[in-house]
């Protein structure tokens, strides 16, 4: 049952990927945030609450839990992008001109957490305040 609803989780994830966001992201290849892990320290599985791990993968970055709620790692890009976004919206001069190293300082000082579902978009971040 557990796999069921899991699976179900992932393909819902994946429509939503699918259908809304693409063409939506600047995709740059280069782009400042292909270093460092803005996130690191901050990610939480939202099943379990473990700590996801930074990672990478055949050049990718990603995060990933050792819990069962993830079929995958989460992709980093797409999760720092959203998390990027949420801080922008109210805020946009706050991450402007934001190097990788100061994202990663600027999240740790609004955030508590970020907690993680099935895929990236699936996130809801504990602000501090
Ligand atoms: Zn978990």
């Amino acid at each position: 049952m557990a796999v069921d609803v899991r699976s179900e989780n992932m393909r819902d994830c994946a429509r939503r990927a699918a259908s809304g966001r693409s063409g939506e992201r600047p995709g740059q290849p280069g782009s400042p945030l292909s270093g460092a892990f803005t996130l690191e320290g901050l990610l939480r599985c939202r099943g379990c609450g473990a700590s996801l791990q930074p990672v990478r993968m055949l050049g990718h970055r990603a995060y990933r839990g050792p819990c069962g709620w993830r079929l995958t790692a989460v992709d980093a890009d797409d999760l720092e992008q959203l998390v990027l976004e949420a801080v922008a919206a109210p805020a946009p001069r706050l991450v402007a001109d934001a190097a990788p190293e100061e994202l990663g300082r600027i999240f740790r000082r609004l955030f508590v957490a970020v907690r993680v579902g099935g895929c990236a978009q699936d996130l809801s971040i504990v602000w501090r305040l």
